[in-house]
C-alpha cells in the first residue's frame, strides 16, 4: 500500500507528511508520522533556515478510521536558527502543543457535540472523557483551554458536579483573579490532584480553595513544600 494512502485515508492532507512506520492492533492503530524538512523563518530574526536542533516524539489521538482508534506518534522537528533561537516546525493544523487530540478530531467533536443527545454521547463516540467534551463546548467560542504545562504561582480549585449521567462531582483548576478556567480534572479524587500537582505545580506558591482539611493537606503534601492554603 502506498505510504501516502494510509495518510490520506486517516484524513490527515497534508503533503508534507512522511509516514515512518504503522502498526495496527486489534482496535489501535499506530501511525508513525514526521513533515519533510524544509526552510522555516526564525520567530525571532526572520532568518530562514533548515538546521534540525532535535527532535521530540508528540503522541495524540486522531479521528477513528474504520472503527479502529487512530494514535498518531508525530516525530516533531526543532530547528535552531544561527541567532540561537530553538522552534518547533510549523505543522499546518495537524496538532497544537501540548495536545492529546488531533485539531480535525476536535473539530469533528465539537460538531457532534452541537447536535449529539448528550454530551456523553459524544464523549463515548469519539473515545474521550465527558469533561474534555464540556470543555470543547463551553471553548467553541473563545480559544481552546490549552493546559500549560506547569500552573502559575496562585491557583483556586474548585469543585463543582460535571454534567454526566452519573452526577459526579469534577475538580477545575482556575486563575482566582481573572477566574478563567486553566484546567478541568476528570474527577476529585485526591489521587488525581496529587499525581496532577505533582507534574505541573512546581512554581505553585498559593493555592486558594474551599474544600475539606484532608483535601487540603493532600494538596499541601502533593506540592511537597509549604505553600499558603486560602480558603
Ligand atoms: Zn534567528
Amino acid at each position: 500500500m502506498p505510504d501516502h494512502f494510509i495518510i490520506q485515508l486517516i484524513g490527515l492532507e497534508n503533503k508534507n507528511i512522511q509516514l515512518v512506520d504503522q502498526s495496527i492492533e486489534a482496535n489501535t492503530c499506530h501511525i508513525h508520522i514526521q513533515l519533510k524538512r524544509k526552510k522555516h523563518a526564525c520567530p525571532q530574526c526572520k532568518t530562514r533556515t533548515d538546521r534540525i536542533k532535535d527532535y521530540r516524539i508528540h503522541m495524540f489521538q486522531h479521528l477513528k478510521t474504520a472503527e479502529k482508534r487512530i494514535i498518531i506518534h508525530y516525530r516533531k522537528r526543532r530547528y535552531i536558527c544561527p541567532c540561537g533561537k530553538s522552534f518547533d516546525e510549523k505543522n499546518q493544523g495537524i496538532v497544537q502543543p501540548y495536545q492529546r487530540f488531533s485539531v480535525s478530531w476536535h473539530q469533528a467533536a465539537l460538531l457532534h457535540s452541537m447536535t449529539s443527545p448528550s454530551f456523553t454521547y459524544t464523549a463515548k463516540a469519539f473515545g474521550t472523557s465527558t469533561s474534555k467534551v464540556i470543555r470543547l463546548f463551553d471553548a467553541r467560542t473563545t480559544p481552546f483551554i490549552i493546559p500549560p504545562s506547569q500552573l502559575p504561582k496562585i491557583i483556586a480549585i474548585d469543585e463543582f458536579k460535571g454534567d454526566t449521567d452519573k452526577g459526579k462531582f469534577q475538580l477545575i483548576i482556575a486563575d482566582p483573579i481573572t477566574r478563567r478556567p486553566i484546567d478541568i480534572l476528570e474527577n476529585r479524587s485526591m489521587k488525581t490532584i496529587q499525581q496532577y500537582l505533582r507534574e505541573r505545580g512546581q512554581q505553585v506558591e498559593m493555592v486558594t480553595m474551599d474544600l475539606s482539611q484532608a483535601f487540603k493537606s493532600a494538596v499541601q503534601k502533593a506540592l511537597g513544600k509549604p505553600v499558603i492554603i486560602a480558603d
